[in-house]
């Protein structure tokens, strides 16, 4: 019989439980649905899925099938087309696409086949990790513990080499619309964020354990020196699983380490927002805690003016900027300049934090839904963290602490290149500061944060 495969967040071969139990069935057609969008989608996210998706389709021998048009449709119909009774998924646990994947499984079983699911991105599927009562962890570091605690499975095997089945022309010209020109147009051009798909995620993943993880616990909170994995981009599309990393960290002589335990627990920490939005799907967009559904934000065209400052990197604030022109060059921004910029929109500019989540979405390489929203959330005081309405960011001296030499400013702001070591991070404090045009700031951080802290006491008392 035939297994027909539907690729999704889950682009590669080994470690895929979903591929072994389609093999299970004797041979694999591998399909790979666009929408129309994706493919005309000019910005940096929707090109590197293509490559993504090209580099799949080199590693199946040319055997992936690409179809454009919506998967609800494409799906069934491919289904019918090859005769599959049964289509095989790793489980997507956003609620988009809990949404398509039951519309999909609730077509097939009409036309009598079956959508069969195995696995899911995580190292532990979103909703197993509970309390001793059930429910499911609010806060991070129970959950963490819990995690471990738990356990995950060792890594799939690899299924034999020669699966993939290539169905006759006639079957094929009923599904859908083929799209792999396109896709194979987007895999071969260059691209800043280096090569994509599964051997490129192993290499990186390789070179990151053997260079970088002994260090990774003293270096990965500074976004001057290149001391993390960059293995989000990977991770966000399923080239690599994290169970597959978790296995080689057990492996690796470091593996008691101090460095080895923090980066289990970065790994833990997108387990546990994939977690939570498992079980409250609305805090996608919405705010998880409603103790201050009542806060007041601005908006308008006076705020509109500073967003598009903020998004274009010309806050005059150096570290600020520095992010938001890495993102804006690499579809990438170091985790702490995330933190800051994040806080600078919520915080200084008094702004909702699904206006910055949705930007970062339209530009990250490593885009995730649940990380996204939630790392928002963090930082605005909406989301897990109990109390830290008090905490906000100072874009200056979280700058000045986490990019010593100024190196990071330099790096992405060319109008204060001239100014040496930590003068980058205050060019008002020097008379040749705005000499290439350098924006002054745009607001007065010390009153935003007072206003910031007003407006939540009050709501806390309001509420
Ligand atoms: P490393 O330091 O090498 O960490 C290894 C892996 O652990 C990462 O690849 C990632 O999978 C995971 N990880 C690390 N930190 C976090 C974290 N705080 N939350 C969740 N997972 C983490 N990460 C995304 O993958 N996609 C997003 O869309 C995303 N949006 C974010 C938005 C905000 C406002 C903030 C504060 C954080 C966001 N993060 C997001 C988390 C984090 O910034 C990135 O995962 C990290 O910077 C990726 O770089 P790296 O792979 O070199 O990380």
């Amino acid at each position: 019989t035939l297994g027909l495969l539907w690729f999704r967040q889950d682009l590669r071969l080994s470690d895929h439980p979903a591929l072994l139990a389609a093999a299970g069935e004797g041979s694999v057609v591998p399909l790979v649905v666009l929408e129309p969008g994706q493919l005309t989608d000019t910005r940096g996210p929707a090109r590197r899925m293509l490559r993504s998706v090209a580099a799949l389709h080199e590693a199946t021998g040319g055997a992936l099938l690409v179809r454009s048009g919506d998967p609800r449709e494409v799906v069934p119909q491919a289904a019918a087309a090859l005769g599959a009774q049964r289509v095989h998924i790793s489980r997507d646990t956003t609620p988009g696409g809990r949404e398509r994947d039951e519309h999909v499984a609730d077509q097939l079983q009409t036309d009598g086949a079956e959508l069969v699911t195995a696995g899911t991105p995580h190292a532990i599927g979103p909703g197993l990790v509970h309390t001793g009562e059930g429910t499911p962890y609010k806060v991070f570091t129970p959950f963490a513990r819990a995690w471990r605690e738990h356990g995950w499975p060792q890594p799939a095997d690899h299924p034999s080499e020669d699966i993939w089945r290539r169905p006759d022309s006639a079957a094929v010209a009923r599904i859908g619309e083929d799209a792999l020109a396109a896709v194979l147009q987007a895999g071969a051009q260059d691209a800043v964020d280096g090569p994509a798909g599964e051997r490129a995620a192993l290499v990186r993943w390789r070179t990151f354990l053997e260079d970088h993880l002994s260090e990774y616990d003293a270096g990965r909170d500074r976004p001057d020196l290149d001391a993390t994995s960059r293995m989000s981009i990977h991770l966000a599309h399923g080239e690599i699983h994290p169970r597959t990393m978790l296995a080689d960290i057990a492996a690796h002589p470091a593996a008691g380490s101090d460095a080895a335990h923090r980066f289990v627990t970065e790994l833990a920490w997108r387990e546990f927002y994939a977690d939570v939005l498992w079980h409250r799907p609305d805090s996608a967009w919405q705010d998880l805690r409603d103790a201050l559904a009542a806060l007041p934000y601005d908006e308008g065209p006076e705020t509109d003016r500073l967003v598009e400052a903020w998004r274009q990197g010309r806050t005059g604030f150096p570290f600020v900027d520095a992010g938001m022109r890495q993102l804006a060059a690499e579809g990438f921004m170091h985790n702490r300049a995330r933190m800051v910029v994040a806080s600078f929109l919520t915080k200084d500019l008094h702004v909702w934090w699904p206006v910055g989540a949705r930007h970062f979405l339209d530009h990250l390489l490593d885009g995730d839904l649940a990380s996204n929203s939630h790392g928002w959330q963090w930082v605005a005081g909406t989301g897990t963290d109990a109390s830290p309405y008090f905490r906000v960011f100072n874009p200056v001296t979280q700058g000045q602490r986490f990019d010593p030499d100024g190196a990071y400013v330099r790096r992405w702001v060319p109008e204060l290149a001239h100014l040496g070591g930590k003068a980058a991070h205050t060019p008002w404090d020097h008379p040749d500061g705005y000499d290439h045009g350098y924006p002054e700031r745009i607001v007065d951080h010390a009153q935003e944060r007072r206003e910031t802290l007003d407006r939540y006491e009050s709501t806390r008392e309001g509420g």
